[in-house]
């Protein structure tokens, strides 16, 4: 008899699980919250232009997913390079940081203090033996307070919304690019030989969008015989002992139930836990509301010139400007805007119902062209039209104790036999979409071969504590 597999959330993870699922010829239906598949890595068209819920680019060090992604999409998919830089006290430095950018481009005192501080920090690291457990740890143990006070501290703040003393190290080890200070001296002053580490310029970016990709995705699992379900949101999970046995889910205010023999679950592992109200004890509620998302207002500007600049990305790091990320949609594909214009969009984090969460989107746009004013980027007089668009779960908040309180839900999850969670949002990572396809197609395989002891190795693939894009496979 033919498995019933349900998939939970139809964003990258679940999508390239019932991708595999379908391959294997059994019966598999995503179920899905939104109106269209491809979670984070949707792509909205407005007025003949299209943005990405934050400008999205395809990388990986997996060569059979690159192949497999390659031959999905044929011709759709488009290569590009990257090219970004930080902008910061009316400069523009490279970005990944360069010692060299920062050495020439800042005056005599902040390299001294820059110098100074670094020494300090490595003294007292040496003396009081400091470990690395806050962000704010490990990057004034590698490079001192004064680069950490100019760069990283005030960006992270924003980024998350809480001081980076109270952010875990653990972000700092795969997200910042730089070795340490004395790493980058050595090689300015050329006292060490050998190939720094490089970065992938190039990456893969399909022509209409991120969001191509899983829409090419989701009509091949619907060739293959698997069935999206779409505007379903799970409300709740039935168990019989340690089984699973069906979901629920609304659906236009009506609910409705499936059976099923396995489950892979893709949605917020917080939200999954909250699926099972009658086997939740105080506990699991507290180590659930422990665990918090960042969310992302995205403020997408349609704009009558041709191009803004030949950037990717341009990082915002001051907390006086309110975002963090600004991106030019058509510098990863000319099919962003009509012919002789272009757009922008703004990345700028909040948490749900703050101030900038509720605030409309005309004050919105009046801020952020002051903004881009004060940046050197002034489009007031060019601005076609605008619209936002936005995510709760955007981030992953990693606290100082977040890796406790999600291994809590993974205990209890972990004793239902037919579930296993994944993806970002369902393993509470902070993780590319080749990570969240490869924990999807690898949850699918140890489903189909009964190997569902090897929960933890799909939830912790790729945790190596080594930069994610110093290995892809270039474009
Ligand atoms: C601003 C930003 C920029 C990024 N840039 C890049 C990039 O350049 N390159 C890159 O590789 N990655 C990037 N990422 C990360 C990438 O978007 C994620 O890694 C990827 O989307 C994770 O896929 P997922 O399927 O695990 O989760 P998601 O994409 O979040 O999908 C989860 C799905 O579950 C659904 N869901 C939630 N709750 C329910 C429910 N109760 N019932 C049913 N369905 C539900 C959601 O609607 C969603 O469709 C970026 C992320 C952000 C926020």
């Amino acid at each position: 008899m033919k498995k019933k597999i349900l998939v939970l959330g139809g964003g990258p993870c679940g999508l390239s699980a019932a991708w595999e699922i379908s391959k294997y010829g059994y019966d598999v239906a995503v179920v899905e919250k939104e109106s269209k598949v491809g979670g984070l890595c949707i792509t909205n068209e407005y007025k003949g232009f299209r943005f990405d819920l934050g400008g999205h680019r395809f990388i990986s060090k997996n060569k059979e997913l690159v192949g497999n992604v390659c031959k999905m999409m044929g011709k759709e998919l488009l290569t590009a390079n990257r090219k970004s830089v930080i902008l910061l006290q009316g400069k523009t430095f490279e970005y990944p940081l360069s010692a060299k950018d920062i050495f020439l481009k800042m005056d005599l005192w902040t390299n001294l203090k820059a110098f100074t501080s670094y020494l300090i920090s490595t003294v007292s690291r040496i003396i009081f033996r400091k470990k690395d457990i806050s962000f704010e740890d490990w990057i004034v143990n590698r490079f001192g307070r004064a680069l950490y006070n100019l760069f990283f501290g005030p960006y992270t703040e924003k980024l998350w919304g809480i001081s980076p003393k109270f952010i875990s190290s653990d972000w700092a080890s795969q997200r910042i690019s730089l070795l340490n200070l004395k790493e980058v001296l050595f090689r300015l002053f050329k006292l060490r030989k050998g190939t720094p580490r490089t970065y992938a310029k190039g990456y893969f970016y399909p022509k209409k969008g991120i969001g191509q990709m899983f829409d090419v995705m989701s009509e091949d699992i619907s060739k293959m015989g698997g069935n999206i379900i779409l505007n379903a949101s799970v409300s709740s999970i039935q168990v019989n002992n340690n089984t699973i046995e069906s979901i629920c889910y609304n659906q236009h205010g009506i609910t409705k139930r499936i059976d099923c023999d396995a489950i892979v679950s893709t949605i917020p592992l917080t939200d999954l836990v909250k699926a099972f109200p009658g086997y939740l004890t105080r506990d699991i509620i507290n180590h659930t509301s422990a665990l918090k998302f960042r969310s992302v207002r995205f403020l997408n500007i349609l704009v009558d010139l041709p191009d803004i600049s030949d950037n990717t990305w341009m990082y915002v790091s001051e907390g006086k400007y309110i975002m963090t990320r600004i991106q030019e949609p058509k510098r990863r594909s000319p099919f962003s805007a009509p012919e002789g214009k272009t757009s922008i969009m703004l990345e700028i984090p909040c948490n749900e119902n703050d101030e900038i969460w509720n605030c409309s989107e005309e004050s919105l746009l009046k801020r952020s062209l002051a903004d881009l004013k004060g940046l050197g980027i002034d489009i007031q007089d060019f601005v076609i039209d605008y619209f936002t668009t936005s995510v709760v779960h955007g981030y992953p908040v990693y606290s100082l104790d977040y890796a406790m309180h999600r291994q809590k839900l993974f205990d209890f999850l972990g004793q239902y036999d037919n579930l296993i969670t994944c993806g970002r949002q369902g393993t509470f990572r902070y993780i590319f979409m080749d990570t969240a396809m490869e924990m999807g197609i690898t949850a699918a395989q140890n489903l189909i071969l009964d190997n569902l002891d090897k929960k933890a190795d799909v939830q912790f693939m790729r945790s190596e504590e080594e930069l994610i894009e110093t290995t892809s496979v270039t474009a």
